[in-house]
């Protein structure tokens, strides 16, 4: 098996060093990851400006670009001729759940592998400060394992969250759905050293919609979640009130 390892953390993340070594007995891993954090970088391509790419070793490569550079320029590029049969993403310090995901880097890699054909999984784990990867990346192999033979859906990807616990305290695994963020209105406003004003985005987290079958659910519960996304955001429900309107333009 040949495996796409990378992350939004940056490539010196203890993270994606836990998945590394996990994953190392399934075959050969390819680490392309950022050069430094890309959290929240979202599905960020670079396209106006040059690319540089350093390689660290025989199988790893550091990008001074996003995640989803990183796994666009290994696919097209630097691993034109061994293509990966997967791309992993994480793991994460930190959840992408619920309405997170839109944000997320590490799942935006993952998104990208999908985008060029390649079955893609992204991994995080719950956590503040202290991360637990005890758990998060042997199931990765497990789940890994499981794939191998079968096929993802050709637009699908896999969202795996973990809570930060370390394996023995972990429940089980559930198949789970994106939840909802409880969105607060943090915007902190403040003055600089010159008397300028300047906005910081974020502080409160208001954690989520309490609601069955949830990511954030399966997390409250000390269980692993498994959520698979599709990157056809159509919402096909829409049509019909949409057809209503008899919009005609011609
Ligand atoms: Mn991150």
């Amino acid at each position: 098996m040949r495996l796409l390892l990378s992350n939004d953390d940056g490539i010196s993340s203890d993270g994606l060093g836990a998945l590394e070594e996990a994953l190392a007995p399934l075959g050969t891993v390819y680490v392309v990851a950022p050069d430094r954090e890309q959290s929240a970088a979202s599905h960020a391509l670079t396209l106006h400006r040059p690319l540089r790419v350093q390689q660290l070793s025989e199988r790893r490569w550091a990008i001074d670009g996003t995640p989803t550079d990183c796994v666009n320029l290994a696919v097209n590029g630097i691993l034109r001729n061994e293509r990966p049969d997967f791309v992993v993403s994480g793991i994460n310090r930190g959840s992408n759940l619920g309405d997170d995901i839109t944000y997320s880097g590490t799942v935006s890699a993952a998104m990208e592998g999908t985008l060029l054909g390649i079955p893609s999984i992204a991994v995080s784990v719950a956590g503040r400060e202290r991360f637990d990867f005890s758990a998060a990346a042997p199931f990765t192999a497990e789940l890994l394992r499981a794939l191998s033979g079968h096929q993802l859906h050709r637009h699908t990807l896999l969202n795996i969250n973990a809570p930060a616990l370390p394996r023995e305290l972990i429940k089980g695994v559930m198949l789970t759905r994106q939840g909802k963020r409880r969105f607060g209105d943090a915007i902190v406003e403040k003055v600089d050293p010159r008397g300028k004003k300047y906005y910081w985005i974020g502080g409160d987290d208001l954690g989520f919609v309490e609601d069955e079958g949830t990511d954030f659910a399966a997390i409250a519960r000390d269980m692993i979640s498994i959520t698979p996304l599709h990157l056809d955001l159509t919402d096909y429900t829409s049509f019909e009130d949409l057809a209503a309107l008899k919009l005609d333009w011609r």
